[in-house]
């Protein structure tokens, strides 16, 4: 039986290892840290379960669909259930707005506006609805390995008709002319880590799939997701070494013969690579000739993704809030445009995560966990270090914003656990490049054919699987990733020969 060793146990990383079992390979992990999910992380203290990384669950048939695959039936490993409404949105002015995917609750909330607005948020809708199945059927579930897979003429005219090269924010402006709504409907390209003014008019297809599909809620968080794959890998035969960081991406001639781990080989036909493309690159292959384009000057002048700045609060009183809210920045432009050019946002926008609102495993009783992610530059444009006294520093902003919030006056009294996760933390944490916490950069020239695929060219028997590879970043669209690259295998490889 052929052997796959799989370099990360992060989800396209074990996602990957459960579809490659089914299809009859031999397959071993090795992972640098302590326990499964990469970003997809947890950490507990005194009773309280916080994620690390992601929080919002879209698209929940493709969590469903890797056990599906195996032949398990998802709901042994998951329960899920429709959030609504699934996010606040909190203006500078004072003023709110529910997002909800239940209609007469979004038209409610949209009336407000007036009956114009209202039109435009349905327009957009429905035809960003349309562009929606267009990336679904032609883009999302292919990869290339070749460039005619993408300079053909079906795909330049699918490409030409998704009209995807005015930046997020001024597609959006054409349907709504209230800037709140604008902001409601762009800023969501921050989940992927670009700017609404600079970022691909495409991504407004991730409120549309919020809306229509529905954010999901995993009993027991998000970290749910990643002991549900774990299990599943272990239970179909897969093994998983934790704390074996690979040091190398063996190679002979032109071809892969496994791992280095603790200055020891470990043999196996086929490598799949989870450990983010850019530091994979310059960090695990060690011949430049053998990288094809992606050389390391190339990698240091790819563009990367916004980093994130992340408070983990576990507090001894319970906190009236939404699971999801966001609150803008007074000049949310400006904020943005500071993540684009590396200063550090003095006043910025942030997400706020409380699964205790609604799930009584994630807190001690009578206690609340609250999550504050702020969006920061990554660590290839931010000037800050992120040393102890910059960290001590940020960390007072944010939660001096947090104890302006009505009913949040004295958070500062109730802490009993206080973590911190900085850029820093995310690179030697997760090995991320430049900190960039959703990998390269989904700017049109890193994305579809341009993006780096899941069969590596110039190696053979390497395939990759993750954020910074074809498709993208986030849960959903990395499991596809896991579904492409095990593909990409099985066009090469029979298990058994
Ligand atoms: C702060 C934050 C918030 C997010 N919010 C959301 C959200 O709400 N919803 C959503 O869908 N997505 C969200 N995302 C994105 C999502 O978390 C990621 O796209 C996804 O989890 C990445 O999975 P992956 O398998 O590509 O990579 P990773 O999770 O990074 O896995 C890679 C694995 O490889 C391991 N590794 C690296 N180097 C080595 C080595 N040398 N040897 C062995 N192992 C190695 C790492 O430790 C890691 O376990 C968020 C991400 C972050 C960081």
């Amino acid at each position: 039986m052929k052997k796959v060793i799989i370099v990360g146990a992060g989800t396209a990383g074990l996602a990957s290892g459960i579809r490659l079992l089914k299809d009859g390979f031999d397959v071993e992990i090795y992972e640098k840290n302590e326990k499964p999910g990469g970003r997809m992380f947890r950490i507990e203290e005194k009773g309280f379960q916080f994620d690390v990384g992601p929080t919002i669950v879209m698209m929940p048939e493709l969590y469903r669909e890797v056990f599906e695959y195996s032949g398990a039936n998802p709901n042994d490993y998951l329960d899920m259930s429709l959030l609504n409404p699934f996010n606040t949105i909190y203006y500078p002015d004072g003023t709110k707005l529910e997002i909800s995917s239940e209609l007469p609750s979004l038209i409610r909330q949209l009336e407000q506006f007036g009956p114009a607005e209202t039109k435009g948020y349905l327009d957009y809708l429905s035809s960003v609805y349309e562009r929606y199945q267009r990336v679904k059927n032609h883009f999302l579930d292919k990869s290339y390995r070749s460039a005619w897979g993408f300079f053909n003429p079906k795909s330049l005219y699918q490409a030409y008709k998704l009209k995807t090269l005015n930046s997020a924010y001024t597609s959006i402006s054409r349907f709504v002319k209230d800037e709140k709504l604008r902001q409601a409907l762009s800023f969501q390209t921050l989940y992927i880590g670009v700017s609404p003014y600079s970022g691909p008019s495409i991504y407004t297809i991730i409120p549309m799939i919020e809306l229509l599909y529905g954010v999901w809620y995993i009993k027991g968080g998000m970290y749910q997701m990643t002991k549900a794959l774990e299990r599943r890998f272990l239970e179909m035969g897969g093994v998983i070494n934790y704390n074996s960081p690979v040091e190398e991406i063996l190679l002979v001639g032109n071809k892969t013969a496994g791992v280095l781990v603790n200055g020891k080989p470990r043999y196996g036909e086929i490598v799949l690579c989870n450990a983010d493309f850019p530091y994979a690159m310059k960090n695990l292959i060690k011949d430049e000739s053998k990288k094809g384009k992606y050389k390391t000057s190339k990698i240091d002048t790819m563009k990367y993704s916004t980093s994130s700045f992340i408070l983990y609060l576990g507090l001894n009183k319970k906190y009236k809030t939404n699971v999801h809210s966001i609150r803008f920045a007074e000049d949310f432009k400006r904020n943005i445009d500071e993540l684009d050019n590396g200063t550090l946002p003095m006043d910025p926008s942030f997400y706020m995560y409380s699964p205790s609102q609604i799930d009584p495993t994630i807190a001690p009783n009578g206690k609340e966990l609250i999550y504050v992610l702020v969006p920061v530059p990554n660590m290839q444009k931010g000037k800050s270090e992120w040393t102890t006294d910059e960290v001590e520093t940020y960390k007072n902003l944010v939660l001096n914003k947090i104890e302006k919030i009505k009913g949040f006056e004295d958070v500062k009294d109730h802490i009993e656990v206080l973590k911190t996760f900085t850029p820093k933390t995310f690179n030697y944490k997760f090995n991320l490049e430049y900190s960039a916490t959703f990998g390269l950069k989904p700017i049109l020239t890193q994305s579809v054919y341009f993006r780096p695929q899941n069969k590596f060219k110039t190696i053979d028997n390497l395939y990759f699987a993750g954020s910074s590879n074809h498709p993208g970043a986030g849960v959903p669209i990395v499991l596809a990733s896991a579904q492409l690259a095990c593909k990409e295998i099985l066009k090469d490889h029979k298990p058994n020969e």
